[in-house]
């Protein structure tokens, strides 16, 4: 077993492994991630996620705008992961990664899934390293990597996961994973008031690594949302795709709820503002106009 990964047991996990991209950033991330103050983190996430911020720069608005509730709850389930990760000290790589604090959202993907060659098709060109990457996931790394190669590895690994997690919760299995985790409200509520703490599924905005965070899609408003807490913020959006939502909403179509009742009407002094009153959103322009 990695050196690195024994190290992180022992240790609190890392924020989120899956964030960081570049290894020396995240050798300093890892040391310095214990007991770091909220500021030191968002800084952490700048350095270890470039490739992710860059792509998306609104997008990291959103980890800076955490409220001081958010922080509480964010602790309170700190003593939670702090519970589980004891108990995990024989896990397989799989179930270690989904227990890290801020993989909440992974489903475990079945080892059989991942052992079957035909579903990694055109991983390996994705993913550096990929077959290191892969005897790390599925526990068969050797013990000659030295600690630097096997953090090197490691970001591989994620990232393979992340690939190939990507594909399987579209699988019935996975699917019904996924179900289960729907059901316990583990990806969070529709933050929408008239959505009336509707539970929401986990969503990219492209297939392609890299491109966008993760967002979390309403049934109900059928609109995309940040994830709530900022461990889940700067996860992958390619890590879950564009499909897996709308897919398992057509395999069970039960879970597909009722419009909402209520909109929010804007008004002043009691009286609704008129559609024309400039306080709307102006049309975009025509593009015609070229
Ligand atoms: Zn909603």
């Amino acid at each position: 077993m990695s050196e690195s990964r024994k190290r992180n047991k022992r240790d609190q996990p890392p924020a989120n492994p899956t964030n960081i991209n570049n290894n020396s950033a995240r050798n300093t991330a890892n040391s310095k991630l214990r007991d770091l103050s909220k500021s030191d983190k968002q800084q952490d996430e700048q350095q270890g996620i470039n490739s992710v911020a860059d792509v998306n720069e609104d997008e990291s608005v959103s980890s800076s705008s955490t409220s001081s509730s958010e922080e509480e709850e964010e602790e309170e389930e700190d003593q939670d992961s702090d519970g589980l990760s004891s108990e995990s000290e024989e896990a397989s790589w799989i179930s270690w990664f989904c227990s890290l604090k801020g993989n909440e959202f992974f489903a475990e993907v079945d080892e059989e899934y991942i052992v079957d060659d035909f579903n990694l098709t055109g991983l390996s060109s994705i993913v550096p390293n990929y077959d290191y990457a892969l005897d790390m996931i599925l526990d068969a790394d050797s013990d000659d990597l030295t600690e630097e190669q096997t953090e090197i590895v490691e970001t591989a690994a994620e990232m393979l996961y992340g690939l190939i997690h990507a594909r399987y919760i579209l699988t019935s299995r996975g699917l019904s994973q996924m179900l289960e985790k729907y059901n316990n409200v583990e990806f969070g509520r529709c933050p929408r008031v008239f959505c009336q703490g509707q539970p929401v599924l986990p969503v990219g905005q492209s297939d392609i690594p890299r491109t966008n965070t993760v967002k979390l899609f309403c049934p109900k408003c059928q609109d995309i949302y940040y994830p709530k807490l900022t461990r889940h913020a700067n996860i992958d959006g390619g890590y879950f795709g564009t499909t897996f939502p709308h897919l398992l909403l057509q395999t069970y179509p039960d879970l597909v709820p009722t419009k909402p009742a209520f909109s929010y009407a804007p008004k002043i002094f009691g009286f609704r503002i008129h559609k024309t009153s400039t306080n709307y959103p102006k049309p975009a322009r025509e593009k015609v106009k070229k």
